[in-house]
C-alpha cells in the first residue's frame, strides 16, 4: 500500500504521520526529515539545501527525486510506504508514478489537510519559539505557505485526475481527533 500525505506547513502532517505509521504498519518517509537530516550531518546534499530550506524554497526537483529513489529501491525499504512531503511538484509526482509503475505499484490513497491559514502561522510562531527550526521565521513560513498553495495543490488535481481519491481531513481539533478522522479514511482504503 503506498499512501500519500499532504498538508501545508503547521497542518500537524508530522505528529499525525508518526500515528498512521505505527496504527498501518506503513513506513513513514518524510523527505523534510531525510533533508534535515543531511543538513545535520553537512553532507553534499544537506551543503546544497540548506540555504534554500531557510529560504522556505523547495530544493531543486531532480536532487530530491534522487533521494527517494534511492530509498525506494532499498529492498528492504517494505512496499508499504506514507509519503510526506513528496512529490510536491507535477514533475516529482511524474517521476515517482514512473517509480512506482516499474514495481507494479501505484498510490492507493492520498490525505490532505484542511487548516485555516491563520491557525497555520500561529502553530508555526509558536514552534519556532519551541524547537526553532530554522525555516520557522514569518518570511519562510510565507514562502513555504506560498509554494503549498501553488505547486502543492496541483498535485492532488493530477492524482484526481488519475481517479485517485483525494481525502479532504480537517486539521483541527486535538491530534486524537485528527487521527480518528485519518483512521476511518485508511481504513476505508485497506
Ligand atoms: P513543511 O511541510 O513544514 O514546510 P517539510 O519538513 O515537509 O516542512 O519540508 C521542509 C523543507 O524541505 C521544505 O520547505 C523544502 O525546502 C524541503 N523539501 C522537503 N520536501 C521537498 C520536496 N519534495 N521537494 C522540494 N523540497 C522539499
Amino acid at each position: 500500500m503506498i499512501g500519500l500525505i499532504f498538508g501545508p506547513p503547521g497542518s500537524g502532517k508530522g505528529t499525525q504521520a508518526a500515528h498512521v505509521e505505527r496504527e498501518f504498519k506503513l513506513s513513514h518517509l518524510s523527505t523534510g526529515d531525510i533533508l534535515r537530516a543531511e543538513v545535520a550531518r553537512g553532507t553534499e546534499i544537506g551543503k546544497e539545501a540548506e540555504r534554500i530550506m531557510r529560504a522556505g524554497d523547495l530544493v531543486p526537483d531532480d536532487l530530491i527525486i534522487r533521494i527517494v529513489q534511492g530509498i525506494l529501491r532499498d529492498p528492504d525499504v517494505s512496499s508499504e510506504v506514507l509519503l510526506d512531503g513528496f512529490p510536491r511538484t507535477i514533475e516529482q509526482a511524474k517521476a515517482l508514478d514512473q517509480m512506482l509503475a516499474q514495481e507494479g505499484h501505484k498510490v492507493d490513497f492520498v490525505i490532505a489537510f484542511k487548516v485555516p491559514e491563520d491557525v497555520l502561522i500561529e502553530r508555526l510562531l509558536h514552534r519556532a519559539e519551541v524547537e526553532g527550526r530554522a525555516d520557522d521565521t514569518r518570511e519562510a513560513i510565507t514562502e513555504r505557505m506560498h509554494e503549498y498553495k501553488n505547486l502543492t495543490a496541483k498535485v492532488l488535481d493530477h492524482y484526481r485526475k488519475q481517479g485517485v481519491k483525494v481525502h479532504e481531513i480537517d486539521g483541527l481539533g486535538t491530534v486524537e481527533e485528527v487521527f480518528e478522522r485519518i483512521r476511518q479514511v485508511v481504513n476505508r482504503e485497506k
